[in-house]
């Protein structure tokens, strides 16, 4: 039922194919190169344009051809926004969202073994943002950097491992038990220090409540082709953290996806670091706490999942790296080492103890120099 619905939506947008001279992807986020690459692997004959917001970021002329935005943020509300500014200022638009396109490519086009009427099912959900938006899902706490500023104090961590896979499914499983999840990212430390990679992946795909799935790594080691060849076949997307020269592998990494028609962008947030500060008890006032809360950028967006624990910053992370234990970052990690209820879970989704944490961290923030190394230490 939830397959037909967006097959349907998906026969539907083809009749405005017919109608349009070219399709924008709106929105500057990391589901615009994944729905480039899924309407070109789907054989829809339109120039496909860039959009942020507004602004064209292609270095095609401005023309007037009638256009179709395809609104690609996650979020309605952002959506909403988007179909006012274009209706405001382009002639005669044509709007849609892009889960229709996404679910064909990845079931007709993709091999994802998953169930696609449950994979439908949690698009919707999405749509209607009654998931769980994001989840950074880590697969090790090694890492071949050590940059000073890391926000999740990797470099300072005294226990290193690399995730149990089977725990770390059997979490993730009690998460989509209660809800879907429409983003995870797969990351580090370093993604691909861990032996067992691979194995993790697997294991991530067959979870057919999980929309979109991403790897981000620092660019410093090149995957052999099998791992591409996987992306390609389970429509995964890389985003490449790009920290300059010491990013090595870059232009290799882009390459191959490039070779492979996988969806690869550098991360625009990964140029622009925000410094956390070390962690201690500032002592500010509720109030002002929340305000801090309400106005960072990380918070909830970033949920960290690893192992057997989900925290709900990754500050959170941070301090149990540096073994720093305090009530505020008790009120904000969720034991998943057994079942959980729909409240506990959407305590950290939510973050509505999150204030509490925000004492621990710098404000306002510095903005500093990425990756910047720790020598000699
Ligand atoms: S690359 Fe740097 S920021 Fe990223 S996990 Fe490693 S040490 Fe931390
Ligand atoms: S704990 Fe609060 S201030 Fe610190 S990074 Fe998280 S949301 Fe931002």
């Amino acid at each position: 039922m939830f397959k037909e619905r967006l097959e349907k939506s998906f026969e539907e947008l083809k009749s405005i194919f017919n109608k349009v001279g070219e399709i924008v992807l709106y929105g500057n986020s990391v589901i615009a190169p994944v729905i480039k690459v899924a309407v070109e692997e789907l054989g829809i004959e339109l120039p496909v344009r860039l959009y942020d917001r507004l602004k064209p970021i292609d270095d095609v002329p401005e023309n007037d051809l009638k256009k179709l935005f395809i609104l690609c943020s996650a979020k309605k509300t952002v959506r909403d926004d988007m179909a006012c500014d274009i209706f405001k200022n382009f002639p005669d638009p044509e709007t849609s969202d892009f889960y229709a396109i996404y679910f064909v490519w990845l079931t007709k086009t993709c091999k994802r073994p998953c169930d696609p009427e449950k994979l439908a099912e949690a698009c919707l959900l999405a749509m209607e943002e009654k998931t769980v938006p994001n989840i950074d899902s880590i697969n090790t706490v090694y890492c071949n950097l050590r940059c000073r500023d890391c926000s999740n104090s990797v470099p300072q961590r005294k226990n290193k491992f690399h995730v149990n896979v089977k725990k770390h499914i059997d979490s993730l499983t009690r998460i989509t038990d209660i809800m879907p999840i429409t983003e995870v990212n797969f990351q580090g430390g370093e993604f691909f220090v861990a032996p067992n990679y691979m194995d993790f992946l697997r294991e991530h795909v067959k979870n057919s409540r999980i929309v979109f799935f991403s790897v981000s790594t620092n660019g410093t080691i090149l995957p052999p082709d099998s791992f591409f060849l996987f992306l390609k076949e389970n429509g995964i997307m890389i985003r490449i953290s790009d920290y300059g020269p010491l990013s090595v592998a870059r232009e290799k990494i882009i390459a191959k996806a490039k070779l492979y028609s996988v969806p690869c962008i550098l991360y625009p947030r990964a140029s622009l670091w925000h410094r956390l500060g070390p962690i201690k008890k500032h002592g500010r006032s509720e109030i002002e706490l929340k305000k801090i809360c309400g106005e960072c950028f990380f918070g909830t967006r970033d949920l960290m999942l690893i192992e057997d624990k989900i925290f709900c910053c990754m500050r959170g992370l941070a301090m149990e790296a540096e073994g720093i234990d305090t009530p505020a970052l008790q009120s904000n990690v969720l034991m998943l080492d057994k079942n959980i209820s729909y409240d506990e879970l959407q305590k950290i989704v939510k973050g509505s103890q999150l204030w509490k944490l925000c004492d621990y961290c710098d404000h306002p923030m510095e903005v500093v120099e990425p990756a910047v190394q720790i020598n000699g230490e």
